[in-house]
């Protein structure tokens, strides 16, 4: 392709490509960089200008097993070779896809039965939604159909996933549908209003909100409650101490289902198969994607308990055939990256390793910065992590998005050669390295974000 040259190709993509999550005007006037990624290897991706950059944000939290792993291309290219495609509606099957849905229910926590596929974590929501309502009306609760979702949260950006976001950005000018979506607080202890509250205590706050609006709408009113067991886009923000135990002690409560979206955190980045395992969540539904194919190819799922299977089976046996479903559900293609990549995954140990190189990764970063005079926090859990800068961490003010502080701190990491991202709070820079990642590697990022800090503020 080099046949093409610089100049064609950049005008090209300004004058044809409609961007996901780009500012469409800078980018149609060249004002934002267009780097054309040709070539990765382990955790570096290469530009077309031949330049490589240490990916520590594994393209956007998903590039698990990290880059050039050709047992997933060469099992991707078989199964296209001999079926490239089969649909999976009225009971038809793959061998990879139904091999995929036996190696998750394996890995998943336990009490779960059957994965539905999906595309991606957007659509995978979207199902969830659709099969909390159905479960409700096949219960004769046709009124109890609100879902609670949290301030931060990121479900996607489809017409119910986006409303299930927590962030403005999703939402604004899109004239999203006004669905029975609310949400309640954040469970970021580091903004926590009252200061003097304990984790504990702020889990406990955290709790009694969640009960109050229940309360406040009915609960019976009330069908799901989602969340991610570490908020991801919101702020990479683990939970305080206790929350989940506690969120969970309400939900059972009222008897209300809960989605643990594991769309970051499943198979392996908290240092625990699953998030759910890890904060000893137990989940109705759990959302998946990134993780099962390493996003060598797209594929998402959802994976239903044996409780929530029971009362499909119940519906269809009333009801007849589920009517939900897409042309692409559990594609063979996707499904033999994703064999392919939990494979890997064992093989290579790599739920471990981003427990343990995770550990060693935020005490380097916390040895590096966490001193500096505009780091208020440094968190994270497994490879996920962030550094959260601030004006005046005494007196703890923050900075006004305006000052992009995190956009400017993370361009000026990228010029020491590590990708990271500012999440869109604007203040905060974003880990999530390939699973792969070594020590050595992990001080590479730590000194290149070290210096950027340092530079910019
Ligand atoms: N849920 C979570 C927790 C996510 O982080 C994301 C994407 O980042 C999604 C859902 C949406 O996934 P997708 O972008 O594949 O639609």
């Amino acid at each position: 392709d080099r046949a093409v040259s610089d100049n064609e190709l950049n005008a090209w993509d300004r004058d044809h490509f409609f961007h996901p999550s780009t500012h469409m005007a800078q980018h149609a006037r060249g004002e934002t960089p267009n780097r054309i990624i040709t070539g990765a290897e382990g955790v570096y991706i290469t530009d077309r200008n031949g330049k490589s950059s240490l990916d520590a944000f594994a393209g956007l939290y998903c590039v698990n097993v990290g880059y050039g792993r050709t047992k997933i291309a060469e099992a991707i290219a078989e199964q296209a070779a001999q079926l490239p495609y089969y649909h999976a509606y009225v009971g038809h099957g793959s061998q990879p896809s139904i091999t995929l849905a036996k190696m998750i229910i394996d890995r998943a926590p336990k009490g779960m039965s059957r994965v539905f596929f999906g595309l991606s974590g957007s659509d995978a929501n979207e199902t969830n939604i659709k099969l909390v309502w159905y479960i409700n009306n096949v219960l004769g609760r046709p009124d109890k159909k609100k879902i609670i979702s949290r301030w931060r949260g990121y479900h996607g950006s489809g017409l119910m996933s986006g409303s299930l976001t927590g962030l403005a950005a999703f939402h604004n000018l899109f004239d999203l549908p006004k669905p029975p979506i609310l949400h309640t607080e954040a469970p970021y202890y580091f903004r926590r209003e009252d200061r003097s509250q304990s984790e504990e205590q702020f889990a406990d706050h955290c709790a009694a909100k969640l009960e109050e609006l229940i309360l406040a709408e009915g609960p019976d009113t009330i069908a799901a409650f989602i969340g991610e067991p570490v908020l991801g886009t919101g702020g990479i923000v683990p939970p305080p101490r206790t929350y989940w135990e506690k969120i969970q002690a309400v939900l059972s409560k009222y008897d209300i289902l809960l989605i643990a979206d594991e769309v970051i955190t499943g198979f392996g980045r908290l240092g625990s198969m699953f998030g759910s395992d890890h904060y000893g969540i137990k989940p109705d539904l759990i959302t998946i994607a990134k993780g099962l194919t390493s996003a060598y190819a797209p594929l998402s799922g959802v994976i239903v308990s044996e409780k929530v299977w029971r009362i499909l089976e119940k519906g269809s046996d009333e009801f007849g055939p589920i009517g939900h479903g897409w042309t692409y559900s559990s594609h063979p293609l996707c499904a033999a990256a994703g064999v392919a990549n939990l494979e890997l995954v064992d093989e290579l140990d790599l739920v471990a390793n981003a427990g343990s190189v995770g550990a060693y990764f935020k005490q380097a970063l916390t040895d590096a910065l966490g001193a500096h005079n505009h780091v208020g926090e440094i968190r994270g859990e497994g490879l996920m992590a962030a550094v959260e800068l601030v004006k005046d961490r005494d007196d703890r003010i923050f900075f006004d998005a305006s000052e992009k502080v995190g956009p400017r701190v993370v361009a000026a990491m990228l010029e020491n050669g590590v990708i990271g991202r500012a999440m869109p709070q604007g203040d905060i820079m974003g880990f999530a390295p390939p699973l792969c990642l070594t020590r050595e590697e992990a001080d590479i990022v730590v000194s290149a974000a070290a210096k950027a800090v340092k530079s910019v503020l």
